[in-house]
């Protein structure tokens, strides 16, 4: 076994040595979540109607500081109404980047328009802002709508960059770049729920953001998501445009679009509103494993725990350890042993611009996204393995 594989079990089997069987992440659900579910049943209003929606996306809006939030029944409708509300069109063109989980990418082809792949910074793991104005810059041009890729001849509409695993992305010089070009900026927030940028929450620097409930994420409500906006008038047209854009009347039925039924049920809401109670404590028990992964693997060669920018404060929902030097042979090794000794690991999803339905994409230069998709290591995350 090659040294840095055998540093690796050493220390996940000494800091987490429960042993057997550790998952990636796992939910808890040791709060108010069945009471707050039954008492959702008790009133009648499962679905769409009564207390617990409103309740869940204020509880999100007062901790995000977002100023609306809409909760949908998962992270991919919040991304796919995101696009449909800030504009982009069939034939559109959307910048994102290759490496993210393919919800992003499906969004964008719910839309009718075209992923144009972009790479991410070593730093954040998000999108590179000065190698993206380069990109720009040779390929782009803009008219007095915004901008317009010179080689399709598509209007770009738009860009998604995500929080990769909590981890901001340098979102100062991106948004510089955006408002030059005039593209939107929808941030993909579904893994970055407890994460500030600058001393801001991720997700309230575009135009309008998405976030995640999955079973996976920080909280969850089984399945579900919520789309942040600071725009009043873009936070009606997402709730109109999520809930089947029905004209308010008394008693008539009448929809001015297509719409979608795209939000969260009650039930779902209920139990989101007892995770949120806990998230204070999930952050706080995630940086403590985070601090003592970062204390253990300090010093080994061959490889770094993945950490923070100096401007961000991370949630840590999924720790990642990153080899020196791109080796898919060493990577798959580190992954097989770990998993043998009963530590969940996971590489990175495989770069978007690789799968069928999106390898002719327009894309840049990606190297440091197909450099870091060799060297990506998830490990173990769950808050429990945090506590005091
Ligand atoms: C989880 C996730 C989504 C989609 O969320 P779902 O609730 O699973 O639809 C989108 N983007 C990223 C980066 C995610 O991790």
């Amino acid at each position: 076994m090659n040294v840095i594989t055998n540093s690796v079990v050493q220390v996940l089997l000494s800091l987490l040595p429960e042993k057997v069987n550790i998952p990636l992440h796992i939910p808890e659900f040791e709060g108010n979540e069945k009471l707050y579910v039954n008492q959702c049943i008790d009133s009648n209003f499962v679905s769409y109607l009564g207390e617990f929606v409103n309740h869940f996306e204020t509880m999100l809006s007062e901790f995000t500081g977002a100023r609306r939030v809409l909760a949908t029944v998962n992270g991919t409708s919040a991304l796919h109404a995101c696009l449909k509300i800030v504009g982009v069109a069939p034939g559109d063109e959307v910048l994102l980047p290759s490496l993210t989980f393919i919800a992003t990418a499906n969004a964008v082809s719910y839309c009718g328009a075209v992923p144009h792949f972009v790479d991410v910074e070593e730093k954040t793991l998000g999108v590179d802002p000065f190698k993206l104005a380069d990109h720009l810059e040779a390929i782009a041009a803009t008219d007095n709508e915004g901008c317009i890729d010179k080689e399709t001849g598509a209007r770009i509409h738009a860009i998604v960059p995500v929080h990769t695993f909590g981890h901001p992305a340098d979102i100062d010089p991106l948004l510089e770049v955006c408002r030059r070009y005039g593209v939107k900026v929808v941030e993909d927030a579904a893994e970055s729920l407890g994460s500030y940028y600058k001393g801001r929450h991720t997700g309230t620097f575009g135009h309008v953001a998405a976030l995640s409930f999955n079973g996976n994420k920080i909280i969850t409500t089984g399945g579900g998501g919520a789309i942040m906006c600071n725009d009043e008038d873009l936070a009606d047209l997402a709730k109109h445009i999520t809930t089947t854009a029905k004209v308010p009347h008394r008693w008539e039925y009448r929809h001015d679009m297509v719409g979608f039924n795209y939000r969260l049920p009650a039930l779902n809401a209920a139990m989101g509103c007892a995770q949120m109670e806990r998230l204070p404590d999930f952050l706080a028990r995630k940086r403590r494993l985070a601090e003592h992964y970062q204390e253990a693997f300090e010093g080994l060669e061959g490889l770094r725990f993945f950490k923070e920018p100096e401007f961000a404060i991370s949630n840590y929902w999924l720790n990642a350890l990153v080899l020196d030097k791109p080796d898919m042979g060493l990577r798959d090794e580190v992954l097989e042993a770990t998993n043998n000794a009963g530590f969940m690991t996971r590489p990175v999803w495989t770069l978007l611009h690789r799968l069928p339905m999106f390898r002719d994409c327009p894309k840049m230069d990606l190297s440091t996204s197909e450099s870091l998709e060799a060297r990506i290591i998830n490990i173990p995350s769950s808050a429990y393995l945090g506590n005091p």
